[in-house]
């Protein structure tokens, strides 16, 4: 099975040491990514460990696939006990960042303990180094970015910075790389900031000889020349059908169809689009810059995530407004999914939906937990009662865009989802939105069938977080290219797969995370949900209140 190759480069930001250790039987066991990450994470982090603490570390991966010259490997892997979920969770970033990872020989870089100055650490295949620099607190991503391009020559792509909002320790504070390029959900971004890590770079020239199968460019060239209209669009090219099957979450979740839809949709984003971006390798070329030169806002996006918290959940129809919170979002280092939905949640209690002044005052409150920002900094799940407003949250981990009220499986597996309600975890919508072939498609309705493809799923998307291989490339895949690629049989690879999601699981019950933490807001509107949860525990192998029993850990 081909896997990452590397050390571990272990960082004790306090003590400001470095020190290597062989991981070859991680590796060859976990693949690389997501998966290696976890398996690491799994045993260093103690159990009861303080997220915001020294004991809490973020380990940097990336996959074999980083070795390739194929599309869909520009993205790379952080995990850290999450601050927003309170379990273990892995974040994957796209940008150009893995290849200068790999390129520094090291399989995984992990940042522990945390530093009495702000620092930006250099990671390079001479060994790391460490820089005090008090001058960038505060600083904004691109201000990072150009401090590290004049002093040190290395450029955006090379970078996994933090904004003002990982500094203050916002829960859903996210590290950017790429400038716009998001390690989003989940607070890794305040990890870093507990740390006093500000900025850590990657550089070198010792990428380690993998030799990925020539098959690869068969995908490649079809990723080059496929007329796909997530090329125009990206993933927002999906909002127009959501809000015909009325399921676009709108006026924070009270409704589904949103009649301002024309305003933000695909076709509005791609009226701002200004040129073609995309990550390392990749000729799928999906990513979305855009302009409004009339009002000077530039940004990338929004993908359809943001253009529904930042515009239909907070009752704002205008594409420009959306992008100038997502622009601000990726200035201060905030998930924009969580900026969003959290601040819809604060114009919901306030009555204020589509007051965009508010939105970009809110989103700078929250980056420097100013004012009412410093609650919200906390996220929906621990704010709501505070706020009057209902939970939209599992786990802590706000909703993502696919309404699990119209796709029961996505709501299934928002429910059990080891980071709570996020969409990546599983990509379920995925085959219940009627844009599949009709032997892969599923009844959006129900739940026949569903708990078993959702493991097979949540497996897939581990064995991609663990590659690295984008999970875009959905149409590009089958069973006999991931075994042409990884040189193993289909079913082994999704057992890869299948140990790092029951790792996770152990870690987040040690945390008293269980089925009681496996709900949802609306479980009254999807009868069958409670036999679709002990059905997907049962498939899993794991006990009925949704713990792992010893015997299934992994060896
Ligand atoms: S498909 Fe899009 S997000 Fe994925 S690697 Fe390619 S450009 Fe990046």
């Amino acid at each position: 099975m081909l896997h990452s190759k590397g050390p571990l480069v272990s960082i004790d930001v306090g003590e400001r040491e470095a020190s290597e250790t062989d991981i070859t039987q991680v590796q060859r066991q976990y693949i690389g990514g997501r998966g290696v990450a976890t398996r690491l994470a799994h045993e260093r982090i103690p159990f009861d460990a303080d997220p915001f603490g020294p004991e809490n570390r973020a380990v940097f991966t990336t996959g074999p696939m980083q070795a390739s010259q194929m599309s869909f490997t520009g993205r790379t892997n952080c995990t850290a006990l999450s601050p927003l979920t309170d379990g273990l969770l892995s974040s994957n970033a796209g940008g150009f960042v893995s290849r200068h990872l790999a390129a520094t020989g090291y399989g995984a870089v992990e940042l522990a303990g945390a530093s009495d100055e702000l620092l930006a650490v250099h990671v390079t295949d001479e060994g790391v180094e460490f820089e005090e620099v008090p001058q960038l607190e505060e600083a904004t991503v691109s201000e990072t970015v150009e401090y590290l391009e004049d002093e040190h020559g290395v450029s955006s792509d090379q970078t996994a910075v933090i904004g003002p909002a990982g500094e203050h320790e916002v829960r859903f504070a996210s590290v950017m790389t790429t400038e716009e390029r998001a390690f989003g959900r989940g607070g890794l971004g305040a990890v870093l900031g507990s740390k006093n890590v500000k900025a850590v770079t990657f550089e070198g020239d010792s990428a380690p000889d993998i030799e990925v199968p020539a098959g690869q460019m068969d995908i490649h060239r079809e990723a080059a020349t496929d007329d796909h209209i997530m090329k125009r669009q990206g993933t927002v090219s999906v909002m127009d059908l959501a809000n015909e099957m009325d399921g676009l979450p709108s006026y924070y979740f009270s409704e589904r169809s949103f009649e301002g839809v024309e305003g933000i949709n695909g076709a509005a984003v791609e009226s701002k689009k200004y040129k073609k971006a995309t990550c390392s390798a990749c000729a799928f070329a999906c990513k979305l810059p855009t302009r409004d030169e009339e009002r000077g806002v530039e940004t990338e996006g929004p993908e359809f995530e943001v253009a529904m918290a930042f515009g239909s959940n907070s009752g704002v129809d205008d594409i420009v407004d959306v992008m100038q919170s997502n622009e601000l979002c990726d200035e201060y280092g905030l998930d924009a999914i969580s900026a969003g939905n959290t601040i819809a949640a604060y114009l919901d209690a306030e009555d204020e939906f589509g007051n965009t002044d508010l939105i970009w005052d809110l989103v700078e409150q929250i980056a420097h937990r100013e004012g009412v920002g410093d609650r919200l900094a906390e996220g929906i799940g621990r704010i709501h009662d505070d706020l009057g407003v209902e939970n939209w949250s599992v786990k802590n981990m706000d909703f993502a865009a696919h309404e699990g009220r119209l796709l029961h499986g996505q709501g299934l597996s928002y429910a059990v989802a080891n980071r709570g309600a996020d969409h990546m975890y599983a990509t379920f919508y995925s085959v219940e939105y009627p844009l599949v072939d009709e032997d892969e498609a599923m009844d959006p309705a129900g739940f026949d069938g569903k708990p078993e493809r959702l493991v097979e799923r949540e497996n897939l998307m581990a064995l991609n977080d663990s590659g690295v291989v984008c999970k875009f490339s959905r149409d590009f895949m089958s069973p006999e290219r991931y075994e042409m690629l990884f040189g193993a049989d289909f079913q082994d690879l999704l057992e890869v797969g299948a140990r790092t999601v029951t790792l996770e699981r152990h870690f987040n019950n040690q945390r008293g995370i269980d089925e009681a933490d496996d709900r949802l807001p609306y479980e009254d509107e999807l009868p069958g949900l409670d036999d679709a949860i002990q059905t997907y525990y049962d498939v899993r192998g794991w006990n009925d209140d949704g713990t792992v029993p010893e015997t299934a850990l992994p060896a």
